[in-house]
C-alpha cells in the first residue's frame, strides 16, 4: 500500500471514543516513516491551496524545513519561509509577540501557514494563523508535546503563561525518521509529559465528583490508556526504538484530540502543569530559560503523585486535620500572598471557601465520599514507585533540582501553583485539610 495513504490517521483511529462526545473537525494526520517528501500531496489532500508561509527556526530548518519548502514548491505551491528565533540556534520560549512579529513579515498574508518544529514553533505559528483566521498545517519535528493537535497555544503573553486560543490543524504530518532523529532531550521530555496524564486525569475526575465540573469518562479512560501503554516502555523510548517512538508520537496527537473532545485542557493538564507554568513564569521574570516543558512536568507529576499518596495513606481527610478556624484564616493569608507574587487577577482565581462554614461543609462531604472517590481517582493513578521507576529508566528528571529549581523555590511554587488558575486539583484538596507546607518536605525533593 502507498506509504502516505497507509500512514493516514483519522480522529477515530487515534482516539476511539463513541458516544456522548462532541465531534472535532480535524484535518488528516499522518504518522509514518519517510513521508516528509509527500508533504505537498498531504497538503493537497487536506484541501489547502494557494500561497503558503512556512515558519521554522534554524534547527528545524535543517531537520525538515528546507525539505518542506522544496516539496511544497514541487507540488505547485507558492512558498515563503520565515525563520523565527535566535540565529545561533539557541533555545527560546513561545511568546505571543513572536506570532505578531511573524505576521508583520507576511505581506500579503498567505492562504495558509505551515509550522515546522516542536512545541514552541507550532504554538507560535498556530496562534499567528488563528489571529488572521487562516488554516495551518503542522509538520512535527519531535514527539515532545501535544501542541500539534491541541486546542490551545501555551504561550507567554506579557509576563504570564497563558493558554491562548487556536484552530484545529488542517493537516499534521509526523515523519518518524525526523521524529526519531530529534534531540534526545525532546523525546524524553515528550515521555515526561505523557506520563503526566495519570495525575491530570486524577485531578479531572476529582473536580467532577467534588465540584460538578464537566467530565467525559470515555475521554479520560482513553487518555489514561495511551499513557499506560508507554509506562512499561521507558527503556524502549530511551533507546528510540521505532515502535515505542511511534506510540509516543501517536499518543501526543491523541492527547491534543482529547482536549478538543473535552473542550478543555483538563485531560492533559492538572496540578503538575500548574507547577510547570509557575517555573516558566519565573524564568521569564529572571530572563533565563526554563527546563523543557516535559521535564518540568515529569517533576510536577512525581510531586502530585506523592501528594495523592500521602493524602490517602495518612487519611488526611480524617486524621490530623487543621482546626477549621485556623485553616480558614491561613488560606485567606496564603491566597493573598500567592496572588500578589503571581500578579494574577483574583477574579480569575475565584477558588476559595467563602466562610468557615463552607470549608467545614466541604470537608464533611469529602470525608463521606472519599472511600468511593479514592477508587475513582485510583483508576487513573499509578503507584509512585512505578511512575518514578519509569521516569528514571527513561532518563527523565524526577526531582526539582534536576530542572534547576532549588528547594526554597520549589516549596514556594507548590503554594503559588494552587492559585495560578481556578482549576481544582489535589493541591486544593490537600490544603483544605492540612497546610500544603506540612507535606512539602516529603513531596518536593
Ligand atoms: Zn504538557
Amino acid at each position: 500500500m502507498d506509504a502516505l495513504k497507509s500512514s493516514r490517521l483519522s480522529v477515530a483511529d487515534l482516539f476511539p471514543v463513541r458516544s456522548g462526545v462532541r465531534p472535532v473537525e480535524m484535518g488528516p494526520m499522518y504518522v509514518g516513516w519517510n513521508i516528509l517528501p509527500r508533504v505537498g500531496e498531504a497538503c493537497q489532500a487536506a484541501g489547502l491551496a494557494g500561497r503558503a508561509v512556512v515558519g521554522m527556526d534554524v534547527n528545524t530548518q535543517k531537520a525538515a524545513g528546507d525539505a518542506v519548502v522544496s516539496c511544497l514548491q514541487a507540488a505547485g505551491y507558492a512558498v515563503r519561509s520565515i525563520l523565527i528565533g535566535p540565529a545561533d540556534g539557541s533555545r527560546f520560549l513561545s511568546n505571543s509577540n513572536l506570532s505578531r512579529w511573524m505576521l508583520s513579515q507576511c505581506d500579503p498574508l498567505p492562504d495558509f501557514f505551515v509550522s515546522v518544529g516542536a512545541g514552541t514553533l507550532t504554538d507560535i505559528v498556530k496562534y499567528a494563523a488563528y489571529l488572521v483566521e487562516k488554516p495551518f498545517a503542522a509538520v512535527a519535528t519531535a514527539a515532545s508535546v501535544d501542541a500539534y493537535t491541541s486546542n490551545i497555544a501555551a504561550m507567554v503573553d506579557g509576563e504570564v503563561k497563558k493558554s491562548l486560543p487556536c484552530r484545529a490543524p488542517a493537516m499534521v504530518l509526523a515523519d518518524m525518521d525526523v521524529i526519531a532523529g530529534a534531540p534526545p532531550d525532546l523525546t524524553l521530555a515528550g515521555y515526561g509529559d505523557t506520563l503526566a496524564k495519570f495525575t491530570s486525569c486524577g485531578d479531572w475526575v476529582m473536580a467532577h465528583e467534588l465540584w460538578g465540573e464537566a467530565y467525559q469518562r470515555e475521554v479520560a479512560v482513553a487518555t489514561f490508556q495511551s499513557a499506560r501503554e508507554l509506562l512499561d516502555r521507558a527503556e524502549a523510548v530511551r533507546a528510540r526504538e521505532p515502535k515505542a517512538m511511534e506510540l509516543l508520537m501517536r499518543g501526543q496527537l491523541a492527547l491534543g484530540i482529547a482536549m478538543w473532545l473535552a473542550d478543555s485542557s483538563r485531560p492533559a493538564s492538572g496540578a503538575e502543569h500548574l507547577v510547570s507554568h509557575c517555573w516558566d513564569m519565573l524564568a521569564v521574570r529572571e530572563h533565563t530559560l526554563p527546563a523543557y516543558h516535559g521535564y518540568q512536568v515529569a517533576v510536577g507529576t512525581m510531586q502530585m503523585a506523592r501528594l495523592y499518596e500521602i493524602f490517602d495513606r495518612e487519611h488526611v481527610w480524617r486524621d490530623g486535620v487543621e482546626p477549621v478556624r485556623e485553616a480558614f484564616a491561613r488560606l485567606g493569608r496564603e491566597r493573598q500572598t500567592a496572588l500578589a507574587r503571581l500578579g494574577a487577577d483574583p477574579a480569575e482565581v475565584g477558588k476559595n471557601w467563602e466562610s468557615e462554614a463552607a470549608l467545614s461543609h466541604f470537608r464533611q462531604s469529602v470525608s463521606l465520599v472519599w472511600p468511593q472517590l479514592r477508587d475513582k481517582i485510583g483508576e487513573f493513578l499509578v503507584p509512585v514507585y512505578e511512575l518514578e521507576g519509569a521516569y528514571r529508566r527513561a532518563g527523565c528528571p524526577v526531582e526539582a533540582a534536576a530542572v534547576g529549581i532549588d528547594p526554597a523555590t520549589a516549596e514556594r511554587t507548590f503554594l503559588d501553583a494552587r492559585y495560578l488558575r481556578s482549576r481544582f486539583t489535589i493541591l486544593d484538596l490537600f490544603d483544605a485539610f492540612r497546610p500544603l507546607s506540612s507535606a512539602v518536605a516529603e513531596v518536593v525533593r
